[in-house]
Parts: C-alpha cells; structure tokens; sequence
C-alpha cells in the first residue's frame, strides 16, 4: 500500500543552486538573448581555459552537440561507426542521420562501459570512428582503447554527456576524444534545463565546427573582424542556445564545487551502506582505479534477476521513492533489431534487466537518503 504519510521522493529533482533567474535577467537587460553573446562566451572560455579544450562551443542540447560532431566526420556512405548498445539514442541517432552504418559493442562484465575487445571485434577497412560512452561519469577504459584508435587512424568520439568534473586518471573526460559532447539536461550533474557543448581537442576541427554551429556560415569569424563578408560556406544547422540559457548555466558552473561535494558525498553514503549486500549477491558499482576521480552522477545497484530489481522498484515506490531502471540495448530495440545481424550482447542485456538507480540529487536531504537506504536493506532482509 502507497503510504500518504511519507514524502514523496522523486529519481531526480532540477534545482536552482545560485544566481540562474539573476542572470537571466541580466542577459535581459542587455539586449541580446540569441546565442554567442556575453554568458556564451563566458562559459565556452571557462571550458576552454579549465578543461584545455581546443573550441568549446555552447549547443541546444547533449544530442545537438553529438549531431555537430557527426557532421564534422563529413561520413560517406558505408562508413562505419563503432558504438555501445548501452546507451541512450542520442548516441546512435547523431550518426545515423548522417547516413553511417551502426555497430553495436557490448559492455564490459564489470560495469556497464564498452568493452575495448569488442572495439576490436568490430573494426574494419569502413570504421571511421568509435563512440566511447562514459556510463555513469565513470571512465571507459581509455589506456586499451587509444591504441586502437591510433592504429586504424579512427576518429575518437567521447559521449562524455554523463561526465562533467570525471576524470580518466589525471585527464579530464570531454578532452580525451578528438571530439566530445557534454549534455546540462536537467538530469545531470550540472544542468541549464536542456543544454549540451560540443569540445573539440582536434584543431584540424575547429574552424569548421563554428560554421556547422552558425548555420553553415562565418557570421562569427564576421562579427570578430576575420572575415569582410557573412556568407553560407558549408552546411550547417541552428544549433546554439540562448543567452537565457547560457546565464542559467553560467550560474551552475560557479556552483560547480559545490555540486559536486554533495553528490559524492550520496554516492559515498549509498555505496557504504550497500556494502553488505555484495555478499548476498548484488553488485554495487565497480570504478576501475583509473576511474576514481569520478562526479557521483548515478548511484545504481545490479540486482541478482530482473524479477528481484521490479520487485525491489515496486517495494520502493510502495514507500513513496521513485527508483528507475536504465537503457534497454539498442541493437534489440524495435526500431533497431530488424536491422542487426550481429551476436548477441549478453553484458548490455544483462545491465538492461538488472540495474537499478537510486535518487540522488543536490536537495536530496540526509534524511530523506537515510529513508532510501533503509528501504531497501529492509526488502533484503525481511
Ligand atoms: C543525456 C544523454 C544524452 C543526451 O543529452 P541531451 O542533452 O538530453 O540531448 C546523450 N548521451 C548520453 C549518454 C546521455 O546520458
């Protein structure tokens, strides 16, 4: 029985963690609210001076700046892109649009990232690039994956939509790949409503990207003076936000500390608390030691059977607490399976049916993880 006494606990919640509606209406007050203006520059200049990315450039969304990136391959027909089956559809549809052939790798057996062997099961004479996913914030296992990538001269692209402030080892994630995506959809760690950024660590792809961004034209290289004329040089589509958005966001980077501190800090509290469950038979999240500097984006536990993890979900929201379930594989989707003629991918599967994630959001209150956490070690033990 639901009970009405409890508050309700929702997976995540969007919150205001500073000077968003100042900023907005600063941005207001200045007259411009289309993009490239002042908060714009102000966040791509803050990326590209902490993060030491190449270009930073501000999109609509983390879909938006996959689709840039896909762009930027110029794919020919047949062309071949390597990517998780794990993952949402951003990641796929970015390149399918763009007319590739899609090819699916299965996860590792220890946490949900690409397994680096199955990059090297499906590379071939047509692989143009691979998209690594870093699930959770977590690191993929970049010191197997850029020799591959070096070896057949592919192109490394990091959805590094869940990754803000996650390193791999002492390298940040987004600046790793020739190209990343970034996504400030309300469900992430640093959010603008909906956002993304597209970085660029390859130079060879900066001049272009800004084309792309501003509707296959120079207007930016016009209005710094580089160019006499703002004319159409190559294909492109609308894909900056606007200045609303980039003073929100602007704001939420200031906090970006802060932010952090407190997801760990519930990331580090569900994960003591679970602990003894690992010797019942439930997996908790495994972070590679390479991955250890990573930004608490989801708390998940890997539940023993998929009747025990709807069991657990239903138990939960019996008590007002909103858990989910994550991606179901897109090789076996209903758009994509009539389409696949490869092995079955048992890991992706396996995450598909098995893990479930917690809330965890900044007012996320102690007391309210506290309820969480005895929850479900109550459905374990009774
Ligand atoms: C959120 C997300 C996206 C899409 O980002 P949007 O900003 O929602 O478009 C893409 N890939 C992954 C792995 C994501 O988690």
């Amino acid at each position: 029985m639901p009970s009405t006494s409890l508050d309700y606990i929702p997976f995540n919640k969007p919150y205001l963690v500073g000077n968003e509606l100042r900023y907005i209406a600063e941005a207001a007050a200045l007259g411009k609210l289309s993009g490239n203006g002042i908060f714009t520059q102000r966040c791509q200049d803050f990326f590209q001076r902490e993060y030491g990315f190449t270009r930073a450039l501000l999109t609509n969304s983390g879909t938006a700046a996959l689709e840039m990136a896909a762009l930027l391959l110029d794919l020919q027909p047949g062309d071949e892109v390597i990517l998780p089956s794990f993952t949402f559809t951003s990641t796929a549809n970015a390149f399918l649009l763009r007319g590739a052939t899609l090819r699916f790798a299965d996860s590792s057996p220890d946490h949900p990232n690409i397994a680096p062997a199955e990059i090297a099961r499906l590379i071939t004479p047509k692989t143009r690039a691979v998209v690594v996913v870093h699930y959770a914030g977590v690191a993929c296992d970049i010191a197997a994956i850029l020799p591959l990538i070096e070896q057949h001269n592919l192109v490394l692209i990091e959805d590094a939509a869940q990754a803000i402030e996650s390193y791999h080892l002492t390298r940040r994630l987004g600046s790793i790949g020739h190209l990343a995506a970034f996504s400030f959809h309300e469900t992430k760690n640093i959010s603008a409503g909906e956002g993304g950024l597209l970085a660029i660590n390859d130079s060879q792809f900066a001049d272009r990207a800004e084309i792309i961004w501003e509707k296959g034209t120079n207007r930016a290289a016009f209005f710094r003076g580089e160019t006499a004329k703002y004319q159409w040089v190559d294909i492109g589509s609308s894909f900056l936000p606007s200045e609303m958005t980039a003073a929100f966001l602007w704001a939420q980077l200031e906090q970006r500390q802060r932010i952090l501190q407190r997801r760990l800090q519930q990331w580090t509290t569900y994960e003591q608390a679970f602990a003894p469950l690992a010797g019942i038979g439930l997996q908790l999240p495994f972070i590679p030691a390479y991955a250890s500097a990573h930004n608490g984006h989801i708390f998940y536990l890997i539940c023993r059977s998929v009747e025990e993890r709807q069991q657990l979900i239903q138990h939960l929201a019996d008590q007002n607490i909103l858990a989910v379930f994550h991606y179901q594989p897109l090789h076996s989707s209903p758009y994509f399976h009539p389409r696949y003629a490869g092995p079955a991918l048992g890991q992706a599967e396996n995450y598909a049916q098995r893990l479930v994630r917690l809330p965890l959001y900044f007012e996320l209150s102690e007391q309210q993880q506290t309820r969480i956490i005895n929850c479900v070690l109550n459905f374990y033990t009774t």
